[in-house]
């Protein structure tokens, strides 16, 4: 593509963001402040063209693009310029040794340096404001790489965003695997990348080279578990939702859902009436303004393999719209769900929910313990405090949410990320600073101490060890 950056290019720009951050103008709070303020005036004015790419990009919804990516990125950006400040100040710590107090011991957070932020397709704008938010705040210079795959979202970062903030420190480069390839053979001072774990590994391997440090937020297969005592019709409309939502391609969405046997009929009505209040009209999701698409061909491939491939039986849905490159693929249900079937191998990412019966929460919980990925999010949906309790200390996840989904993401003070194979790392407010910083602790030690120290000097003599 002629508007990626040449490989030649890829040092300059290095050079420029080690030069800039040298130089120490990304320190100042009140500097950082007013690149985040910028970051939302960026968002702001710029709603409708933002809206338009997310639409070519992936047929997003307006409102859903202007909830889930715009006013997100805005919220996120405002929330950070807030409190920059106070996440900067120095942390003063209490010691169990009284006299050493007087050390002044504190912990400051300094900028890393010059960061790389690389960021996937599905909520292409949102996720690229909100790690660079992180670096804004902690007074870091960073390099920007969107996906490639959603093409006019990232050419739109690349063209406007640094008329907004200070193109100084902030480059977006576009391109693809030799792109990446080149970009991450550099030394970078740390690297925060949201994506799959496959590219996750490569990405490691080149941190590794240089010991840079990492943000992964990556997916995974979030189970549903649904028990006999949860509120059926808000259960079903809540997971479904989450499948709806950009087409099913988020990463909190829920993979699969894992059912009590004597409430699956009921779950099964639920979802399709869950399915008819919000397609209401004839021609369902397929004909609906409020259905994202599939983003590409690969991947629309890859979810009708699926469901050529999968044993189960699709209860309703399955149908698509390939035409005028429409690339859409209606929610769909599939149960009779084993263990070993082809939908219950890898993170689906797109509108199909396989449905697997089980006994009770205890066979949930088992099945969960013998797969080898820890999910980004467990969801249950229970009225049992006694089964809440059982599975969220019998699983791993990086997080886990009771009665809903995706709403989890809203609450900025809890630190969002995950374990495992869904990564490592914490993002929102606050946590998302702190990858971008490092704590650097200060003892200011006065020489007025020097008679009390005297025994730690060699010469070491007998009578000195006896002291
Ligand atoms: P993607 O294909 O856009 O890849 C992400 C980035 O990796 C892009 O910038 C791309 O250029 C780069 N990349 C791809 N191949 C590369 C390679 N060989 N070498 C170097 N860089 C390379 O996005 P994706 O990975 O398909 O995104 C979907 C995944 O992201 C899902 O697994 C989803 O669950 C996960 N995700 C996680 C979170 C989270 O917050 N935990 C959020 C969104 C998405």
């Amino acid at each position: 593509m002629s508007d990626y950056i040449s490989l030649s290019q890829i040092p300059v720009i290095y050079h420029s963001l080690r030069k800039t951050f040298q130089a120490a103008k990304t320190k100042p709070i009140a500097w950082r402040r007013k690149q985040l303020l910028q970051l939302c005036r960026f968002a702001k004015e710029n709603v409708r063209a933002i809206e338009e790419c997310l639409f070519l990009d992936l047929g997003k919804p307006k409102q859903e693009a202007l909830m889930s990516e715009i006013a997100s990125s805005i919220d996120c950006a405002l929330h950070a310029a807030e409190n920059v400040e106070k996440w900067a100040r120095p942390e003063f710590v209490t010691t169990s040794q009284p006299w050493q107090q007087a050390w002044n011991p504190r912990v400051e957070k300094h900028p890393k340096g010059v960061v790389l932020i690389i960021s996937p397709w599905n909520l292409p704008f949102f996720l690229t404001i909100l790690p660079l938010c992180g670096a804004i705040a902690a007074g870091c210079c960073a390099l920007i790489k969107p996906s490639e795959i959603t093409h006019h979202t990232s050419f739109f970062l690349a063209e406007n965003l640094l008329k907004y903030v200070d193109p100084d420190a902030f480059k977006v480069c576009l391109g693809g695997i030799p792109e990446t390839t080149r970009i991450l053979e550099l030394r970078w001072d740390h690297i925060s990348y949201t994506g799959n774990s496959r590219v996750a590994r490569i990405i490691s391997a080149a941190a590794a080279k240089h010991l840079t440090p990492l943000t992964l937020e990556l997916g995974g297969k979030s189970p549903a578990i649904v028990d006999s005592t949860a509120n059926i019709s808000i259960s079903a409309k809540r997971i479904l939702w989450s499948k709806v939502g950009n087409a099913g391609q988020t990463c909190v969405a829920v993979d699969y859902v894992m059912v009590e046997k004597s409430i699956l009929p009921d779950l099964i009505e639920s979802l399709k009436d869950a399915y008819e209040s919000f397609f209401p009209n004839n021609g369902g999701a397929l004909k609906s303004e409020s259905y994202a698409r599939i983003v590409s061909d690969l991947h629309f491939e890859r979810l009708k393999d699926l469901l050529r491939q999968t044993d189960g039986e699709i209860l309703f849905g399955g149908d698509w719209d390939s035409g005028h490159g429409q690339r859409q693929l209606e929610p769909t249900i599939v149960v009779g769900i084993k263990p070993g079937d082809m939908l219950m191998q890898e993170e689906i990412f797109g509108p199909i929910l396989p449905i697997m019966a089980v006994e009770n929460v205890g066979e949930a919980i088992a099945y969960l313990s013998t797969r080898p990925d820890s999910p980004l999010v467990v969801y249950i949906f229970s009225g049992s405090e006694q089964n809440i309790k059982k599975i969220i200390t019998n699983t791993t996840s990086g997080n886990v949410t009771i009665n809903d989904t995706i709403m989890q993401t809203s609450v900025k003070e809890l630190p969002f990320g995950g374990v495992g194979e869904s990564g490592y790392g914490r993002v929102f407010g606050q946590h998302t600073f702190d990858n971008f910083v490092y704590r650097r602790s200060i003892t200011d030690i006065p020489y007025l101490n020097e008679p009390s120290s005297l025994g730690r000097y060699p010469p070491y003599t007998k009578e000195s060890y006896e002291a």
